[in-house]
């Protein structure tokens, strides 16, 4: 299988550096094809901007949804964008690793997904009718692809628990798992967290490792979170509300999972 990993952490003698390495010769070694897009080494664009197309729609004003259609259609994207597009294309699956930063992902992550989800790539995909609202949520161009999240925490576990003070973990991801990942297509599967990482010493990164691997080696096994598929009838369209019938005890995000 091929495996992207989207990599998103500035010092390679990090934690993440070394779990990153892992990562790679554990999926290699298992005789997947692994590309890495190490964002910080590659001196990623973070920002989405006029910049992003070679050629504008307009040069009144920039619309960041219409230029960045006319780019993907024309051709005219910038390579970097346009180089990321083709290894999402070429993957079977997607691992975006990355340390939690304000309870979400490092800036030039959101960047690269920002930049690189171009409309008609990750959005703004097939049609609008009374029975389907685009290809999104459980369709789209990476249906068939699995994605999960490799993440490190400051935080400890049980401040991550059902009722700890940060929300549970499910709930904090829920923008990334389902907005980013299940948006466009993937099967996301479970993430990968490592909590309270200032207590990770030469004693217990052994133990850190080997849970990533099992994880790396169940990575076409392990079954995807069940989010409820836009299209399947369980929501009304075009309200988008989850209809009475399917979780009526339930509001929130998690609502949408099965
Ligand atoms: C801007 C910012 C915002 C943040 N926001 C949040 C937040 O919202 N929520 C939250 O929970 N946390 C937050 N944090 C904390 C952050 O998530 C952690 O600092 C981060 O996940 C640690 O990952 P790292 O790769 O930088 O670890 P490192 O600091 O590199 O390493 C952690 C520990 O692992 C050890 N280690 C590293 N590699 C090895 C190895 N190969 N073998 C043995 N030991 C090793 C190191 O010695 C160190 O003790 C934030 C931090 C910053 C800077």
């Amino acid at each position: 299988m091929k495996v992207l990993l989207v990599y998103a952490h500035p010092e390679p003698k990090s934690l993440n550096g070394s779990l990153r390495d892992f990562t790679v010769k554990r999926l290699e070694q298992a005789g997947h094809v692994v590309q890495v897009s190490d964002l910080y080494a590659m001196k990623w664009k973070a920002s989405l901007d006029a910049d992003d197309s070679r050629e504008r729609l307009s040069a009144e004003r920039f619309y960041p949804s219409r230029e960045s259609k006319h780019a993907l259609e024309k051709g005219v994207q910038s390579e970097d964008i346009a180089r990321e597009q083709d290894k999402l294309m070429w993957a079977d699956a997607v691992i975006l690793q990355f340390p939690m930063w304000w309870f979400s992902m490092p800036a030039i992550l959101k960047g690269w997904v920002e930049r690189v989800y171009a409309y008609g790539f990750a959005y703004g995909v097939g049609e609008h009718s009374d029975a389907r609202w685009g290809e999104r949520y459980g369709e789209g161009k990476f249906a068939g692809k699995r994605a999960m999240l490799i993440v490190t925490t400051g935080g400890w576990e049980s401040h991550y628990s059902a009722r700890g003070i940060n929300g549970p973990m499910d709930d904090v991801l829920f923008p990334i798992q389902h907005g980013i990942l299940y948006y466009p297509g993937f099967d996301v599967v479970p993430p990968f967290v490592v909590y309270r990482t200032s207590k990770i010493d030469e004693t217990n990164y052994a133990q850190v490792r080997d849970a990533l691997g099992q994880r790396l080696d169940d990575l076409w096994t392990t079954a995807p979170i069940p989010f409820r598929q836009q299209n399947g009838g369980a929501y009304a369209i075009p309200q988008l509300t989850l209809r009475d019938e399917f979780a009526p005890e339930q509001v929130g995000f998690a609502a949408h999972i099965e």
